[in-house]
Parts: C-alpha cells; sequence; structure tokens
C-alpha cells in the first residue's frame, strides 16, 4: 500500500510541529530573559528607594534624639532650638512638642499647629519612637510623624513630608505604565510616584512587581511597571530573538522537507517501498521439455509494477538491489508471493519445478537453507520442486562454502543450477567444484546457433561435460525453431525462450499450466488407476 494522503498530511503536520519547538523554546526563554532583566532593574530602584527613605527617616530620628536633651517644653529657648533643628534637618519639615495623647501642643512656628489626624501609629525597632502617617485636615498632602517619648518630659514629633520619603529624581523614570509606592506596614500608602497614582495592583498576569520591605523600618516599597509596557522597552531584543527563532522554524522546517524530499527521491528508499509494499512481483518464464513437448515448470522472473501500472524490468533494479543489499528482502519476498500466486498449481503437480534466481551473495552463509526451509515448509510448493540458479557471471565468495551449501541443499531435495554458463571467469573447472544439477547454456551461445562455428563448438563442449558429470542442460533464449531443431539434434531436452514463452504473469502461466498440463478428473483417474 502506497503511503495515504492522510499519512502525508501527518508527515507535514508534525514536520510544522517540530520546526515550531526551537522557535516556542526560543520565546519562552527570550520572555524569561525579559522578565528576568526587567525585575531586576525594578529591584535596584527598590533598593535605592527605599534606602532614600530609611536613610530619612535615620536622620529625623538623630534630631529628635539630638534636641530632646535640650527641649524641655513650649518654652521660647525650646522653640529656637526646635526652629533650628528643623531648619539644619533637611527631610524635616516641623518638629513639635506632643501631650500624653500625641496631640500637638507646640511647634517650631509656635503655639498651635495645623490641624490634622495621625493614622495608626506603629513602634519601631528603636522602642522610644513611633511611626505614623499625617493628613491634614485641609489639604491632600501627606506626612509621617515621627515621635520620641521622653521618661521626663512630653513626646517630641517630627513631621517629614512625604515627598522627601520617595525619590525625587526618579519621578521622570515613574511614567508609561511604571510605579513606586511607599507604604506602611499597615499598608497605608504614604507617597506614591506618579504623584497620585495610589492603586496598588500586584497582578501578576498584569504587571511586574517588586515588593521590598525594610529590615529597620515598619515601611516597605512595592515598584510596579505594566507587562504591556515591557514590549516597548525590550524591542529590540524581541525582534531579534523573534527574527532568529523563525530563521530556526524555517531551517528545521526546511531540513525535515528536504530530508523527506530527499529520502523520496532516493532510488534506494524507492526500491525498499517497492519491497516494502508488495511491488516487486514474479513473473513466470516456462521450461519445456522439447523432446515430448511438455512442460517441465518455471523460472520466476522478478518485476516491479509501479503503482501506476508500468513494470520495471531487472536490469533496472537488480544491479542496485546487489549493491545495497536489498537482494536478499526481495528475493525473501518473491518467493513467499510466488508459493501464494503459483503454490495451488504446484500442489498436485509435483513433476513441475519453480526455479529462483539467486545472488552470488547468498551463498556468503548459510542462512539462505533456513530461510527456503521456512518459507517452503509449510508451502504448497515441495522442496523437490525447487529449483535454485546460481550465476556464473559473479564469483562466489567462497568456493568451499558455496559447494558445502549447495550439497545441503541438494540433501533437502533442492535443485541447484548454474546459470549464464559460458559468460563468467569461473570456467568448466569451477562448474565442476560446485557439484550442481543443472546447467544453463546463456543466450549467447544459443543465438549463435547456425551462424558461429566456434558457438557450436562450445555448446557441445559443455553438453559433453554435462553428460559425463550427469547434468541435466537447458539451453536460455531459444527465439527460433532453426534453433529448437538444433537442441533437439544435440540431445538438449530443456529449453526456455520466447519462441515458447516469454516471462509472463502469474495469471497467464496458470492458464497455460492448465492448459498443457491438465489434470485428470479424480474419477477418471480413479478408473485408469483400476
Ligand atoms: P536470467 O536469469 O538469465 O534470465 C533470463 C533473462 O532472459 C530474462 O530477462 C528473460 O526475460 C530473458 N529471456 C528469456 N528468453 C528470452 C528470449 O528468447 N529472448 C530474449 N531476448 N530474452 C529472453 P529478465 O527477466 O529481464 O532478467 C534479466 C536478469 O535479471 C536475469 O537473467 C537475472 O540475472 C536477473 N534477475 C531477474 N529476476 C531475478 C531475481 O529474482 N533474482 C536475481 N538475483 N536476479 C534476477
Ligand atoms: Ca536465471
Ligand atoms: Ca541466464
Amino acid at each position: 500500500m502506497r503511503k495515504s494522503k492522510a499519512w502525508w498530511a501527518a508527515v507535514v503536520l508534525g514536520g510544522v510541529g517540530i520546526a515550531c519547538v526551537p522557535s516556542v523554546l526560543v520565546e519562552y526563554s527570550m520572555n524569561a530573559y525579559v522578565e528576568r532583566s526587567a525585575r531586576s532593574k525594578l529591584e535596584s530602584v527598590a533598593h535605592s528607594a527605599l534606602g532614600l527613605a530609611e536613610l530619612r527617616l535615620e536622620t529625623a530620628m538623630t534630631a529628635l534624639v539630638d534636641l530632646s536633651a535640650r527641649v524641655e517644653g513650649c518654652d521660647p529657648k525650646s522653640l529656637e532650638l526646635m526652629r533650628k533643628a528643623a531648619t539644619i534637618s533637611i527631610p524635616i519639615k516641623e518638629i513639635s512638642v506632643l501631650d500624653e495623647g500625641g496631640r500637638t501642643i507646640c511647634t517650631n512656628f509656635g503655639d498651635g499647629a495645623e490641624p490634622r489626624a495621625v493614622l495608626r501609629e506603629l513602634p519601631l525597632a528603636d522602642c522610644r519612637f513611633d511611626l505614623g502617617l499625617i493628613r491634614f485636615r485641609d489639604r491632600d498632602d501627606r506626612a509621617v510623624r515621627l515621635r520620641l517619648d521622653r521618661k521626663q518630659a512630653k513626646a517630641l514629633g517630627a513631621t517629614i513630608p512625604a515627598d522627601f520619603l520617595v525619590p525625587e529624581a526618579l519621578d521622570g523614570d515613574f511614567q508609561d505604565g511604571r510605579s513606586l509606592r511607599l507604604v506602611l506596614d499597615n499598608a497605608e500608602i504614604v507617597a506614591a510616584r506618579p504623584v497620585g497614582d495610589e492603586g496598588l495592583s500586584i497582578d501578576q498576569t498584569r504587571t511586574l512587581g517588586v515588593h521590598l520591605k525594610s529590615e529597620r523600618f515598619p515601611i516597605a516599597v512595592i515598584v510596579e511597571r505594566t507587562r504591556s509596557t515591557l514590549a516597548v522597552e525590550y524591542r529590540e531584543v524581541l525582534s531579534a530573538g523573534r527574527l532568529s527563532s523563525a530563521l530556526i522554524t524555517l531551517l528545521t522546517f526546511a531540513f525535515f522537507a528536504l530530508y523527506f524530499r530527499r529520502n523520496r527521491s532516493d532510488p534506494l528508499v524507492q526500491f525498499r517501498e517497492a519491497i516494502d509494499h508488495g511491488e516487486i512481483v514474479p513473473f513466470f518464464q516456462p521450461t519445456i521439455d522439447i523432446k515430448t513437448g511438455k512442460l517441465i515448470g518455471a523460472e520466476v522472473l522478478a518485476r516491479w509494477r509501479r503503482p501506476d501500472g508500468t513494470m520495471v524490468s531487472p536490469a533496472n533494479f537488480i544491479p542496485l538491489a546487489e549493491r545495497s543489499g536489498l537482494i536478499y528482502p526481495m528475493t525473501h519476498a518473491l518467493m513467499k508471493r510466488a508459493c501464494v500466486e503459483v503454490g495451488a498449481i504446484h500442489a498436485n503437480r509435483p513433476h513441475l519445478n519453480v526455479a529462483f534466481n539467486l545472488y552470488a551473495g547468498h551463498f556468503a552463509n548459510d542462512s539462505i537453507i533456513g530461510q527456503i526451509q521456512s518459507i517452503f515448509g509449510k508451502s504448497q510448493i515441495a522442496l523437490s520442486q525447487i529449483v535454485l540458479e546460481v550465476t556464473e557471471r559473479e564469483p562466489l565468495p567462497d568456493l568451499d562454502l558455496a559447494r558445502d551449501i549447495i550439497n545441503r541443499l541438494q540433501k533437502l531435495g533442492i535443485k541447484v543450477a548454474i546459470d549464464d554458463v559460458g559468460t563468467g571467469h569461473g570456467g568448466l573447472s569451477y562448474l565442476m567444484k560446485l557439484g550442481v544439477d543443472t546447467i544453463k547454456i546463456d543466450k549467447m551461445f544459443i543465438d549463435a546457433i547456425n551462424t558461429e562455428r566456434y558457438s557450436q563448438t562450445i555448446i557441445e563442449t559443455l553438453l559433453e561435460l554435462a553428460r559425463t558429470m550427469n547434468m541435466e542442460v537447458i539451453a536460455e533464449g531459444v527465439e527460433s525453431f532453426d534453433q529448437v531443431e538444433y537442441l533437439q539434434r544435440k540431445g538438449v531436452h530443456q529449453a526456455q525462450g520466447y519462441v515458447f514463452a516469454p516471462p509472463l504473469p502469474a495469471s497467464s502461466y496458470i492458464a497455460l499450466v492448465e492448459a498443457m498440463d491438465a489434470q485428470k478428473p479424480v474419477a477418471e483417474e480413479v478408473a485408469s488407476a483400476a
């Protein structure tokens, strides 16, 4: 069976699938690289932002501790000290004296303070301090307040505007989907970049975010960017990656396409497929007893029947089969097929033989013996009906081994013939050494009958040799009645050639056998036996 369209479609789809694998891998690793690189940038921004916030809070704490030794309450001297401290210390905008409830009694600006609310104060690691978020009643800005509790005096507070705690210089960076937030541990947002952007969205599918918590203060920095902005920033990397992955996909696909094309156009692959698909079929050329006119049997000759019906002759594939070693599976397939196709007509005609051509390589080891036993052992063709032809054209690899194999085959009842006798370089001694049953005189000498004297001399010598060695003779390629007459005169009994029949397909051969070698009906047989 030829490979179906569905099979080829599956191969193409499979090829495309396989070709896409490198592309998927490149895409995956490229995305992983972009994410890793973007995340590491976010981490570095978060580290520097958190560092700035911590530095500013530490500066304010130092200023409060320094003041605490000198400020007693809201007296003018204390207020003056507070004013100076507020001016010197960069993050501090306001220093205040607080009552037990945390309310402002006075500030460096004098008595009273802007109305405000201090939200949930959080204790610091240094337990004298608390940190709380301030929301002013009349303004949107935010601030944090550091409160320093004092045992002997009223607590001191330092107000730091929220904007002082996040990097101003980096403001330009926080655009196009990028944002930074400074939050308290209780999740209150202290400050945001861009200003006013307070929507927290650690949604991993749409944003890439880094959350960095301070080890010294109850604060954390969240830096985020929307994933869609990555495509813009890493445009070049992504395009280079996609280009190379497209190239890899293309190359992989081209490789597969070429591989399959090459394979499909490779004669060896085609021939292998032809064997597998049963396209190598046996034709049968009858052998005739020219003394009686009866059918002796047939020689199996291989034909390659292509799916379109065209026939390829052995000259076009046997040399390739022999070179590649495909001659072995081919011979095997041919023998099995011959059993199926002409087994039945051989079953009740034990006198009919069937000859197969073997290659010199078949005699390189004895596996052919086992193969023939397994093919014909249970078939309708008996081993005693089989003739194996071994050509004289090709030298045998090991004469002694070949002789041994031939001998073992003969013990099974198989006959062995030497084909193309007179064309090879083995000479007559070759023939004698092998101990075969039959010689087939090559067409070349038959063609020369009645034209070339020396050919006739060779034929006569071969016939003499066959008589002496008790071998049978078959004349090959007999094309005319003159040749038949000559052979008859010389005592040759068996002949093959177009004058009788060309190689025939099984159906024609079966019809010929039934016509030339009709079997008596069973009842008639019984009567004649009686
Ligand atoms: P071969 O074994 O000598 O077979 C005889 C060849 O002569 C066949 O050619 C046959 O068709 C051709 N022939 C027979 N009578 C006549 C005739 O009167 N006139 C002419 N002009 N030709 C005639 P084919 O079938 O083309 O085979 C050619 C060769 O291919 C065979 O020569 C054999 O050596 C090889 N071959 C064929 N089938 C097989 C096979 O199954 N195995 C092996 N190893 N070789 C094979
Ligand atoms: Ca032959
Ligand atoms: Ca021959």
